[in-house]
């Protein structure tokens, strides 16, 4: 594959002359009285800044993502890492993007905000998306595939031999958004990532790791790519607060383990008992933690739940989706609930 990162970068952000903020500029030397940030010296430790690169917590999380740090960015959810990616490589009102779809919404929603074209390739009746026909949307402007896998909405892993075919083939960057991934028996991407100098795999702390209130996303890609992540970003991104409750997270990590062994057993409760309600006229294959299903009449039974205290998200009005509700696996007696109500359904 021909690829030159240079050729890929809008020229303003290759050429850009990132700032250089106080933490930066001491890091690696001794010190104990810190006069450099306008701080206040008062309310430790809130008064100072954090890490702007989060060496301590890259460092923890290498062992659990197999990635070296210098392959990671850490951002404000992985939806920074999505606009980053528009930021880096899109020139506004010139470039384009290729997506399958349906798809996760801010690929495209971060597009319209960076005046970029966005083209959507729908998937096939088994949700799969068909590398030719992705390739083929493309043209000399397109700087970026987004593929999801598992796939919001319609939870299921999208064929690693099409993935392949797509990022061997594609001279472009190729965005591959795990998020669900823990959820998956397939393997990560992530994990081959020295293989592809154009592939950007995006992770989350939001679902798997439970912890979607402090915000933290992660990119993973080459330390090429990930220099031109840290140039374009806010400064202290990553708050220390967040950093702190993320430590926390992976210094308890057996009970994520726990919730991931519990929500991957429910789902095996909720997918038979859904199929065999009236309502519901298809269970489609999941790989997530949430469910796509067709039924008789979404946008009635999703508000027949809503008056029962209870929210689901209707996918009525996305393409391909219609009738379709997305339902996220809860706890036993969530699950219970919904089902019992879905079953009283008039
Ligand atoms: N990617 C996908 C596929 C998602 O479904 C979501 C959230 N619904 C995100 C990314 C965003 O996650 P975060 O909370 O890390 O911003």
């Amino acid at each position: 594959m021909n690829f030159e990162l240079g050729k890929l970068v809008r020229p303003n952000i290759w050429a850009l002359e990132p700032y250089s903020c106080a933490r930066d500029e001491f890091k690696g030397m001794q010190a104990h009285v810190f006069l450099d940030a306008n701080e206040n010296p008062y309310n430790d430790p809130l008064n100072r800044y954090p890490d702007p690169l989060q060496e301590k917590l890259k460092e923890r999380l290498a062992p659990f993502k197999h990635v070296c740090p210098s392959q990671m960015f850490l951002g404000n959810g992985s939806d920074e890492a999505i606009d980053l990616v528009y930021r880096i490589f899109c020139n506004p009102g010139i470039d384009n993007v290729v997506a399958i779809a349906p798809t996760y919404g801010m690929y495209k929603v971060c597009a319209d905000i960076n005046e970029v074209e966005y083209r959507s390739v729908p998937l096939n009746d088994e949700w799969q998306l068909d590398p030719k026909t992705l390739l083929s949307a493309a043209d000399i402007n397109t700087k970026v595939i987004w593929i999801c896998s598992p796939n919001n909405p319609t939870g299921n892993d999208m064929s690693r031999e099409a993935i392949h075919e797509v990022l061997t083939k594609f001279e472009g960057i190729v965005v591959i958004d795990e998020a669900y991934s823990d959820f998956s028996t397939q393997k990560p991407f992530r994990d081959i990532l020295d293989n592809y100098p154009n592939l950007i795999v995006l992770n989350t702390f939001s679902k798997a790791w439970a912890s979607a209130a402090i915000r933290l996303g992660m990119a993973f890609a080459s330390e090429e790519i990930i220099g031109l992540f840290n140039k374009v970003k806010y400064p202290y991104n990553v708050n220390l607060l967040t950093q702190e409750k993320a430590l926390a997270v992976l210094d308890d990590f057996m009970h994520v383990e726990g919730w991931l062994t519990q929500i991957k057993r429910e789902r095996e409760h909720v997918l038979p008992a859904l199929q065999e309600l009236p309502i519901v006229l298809k269970v489609f294959p999941t790989d997530a933690n949430f469910v796509l299903v067709r039924v008789t009449d979404a946008n009635r039974i999703y508000r027949y739940l809503i008056e029962q205290g209870i929210v689901v998200r209707n996918r009525h009005r996305v393409q391909l989706c219609q009738d379709c509700l997305r339902i996220t696996i809860g706890t036993r007696q969530e699950n219970n609930e919904l089902l019992g109500a879905m079953r009283f359904f008039k």
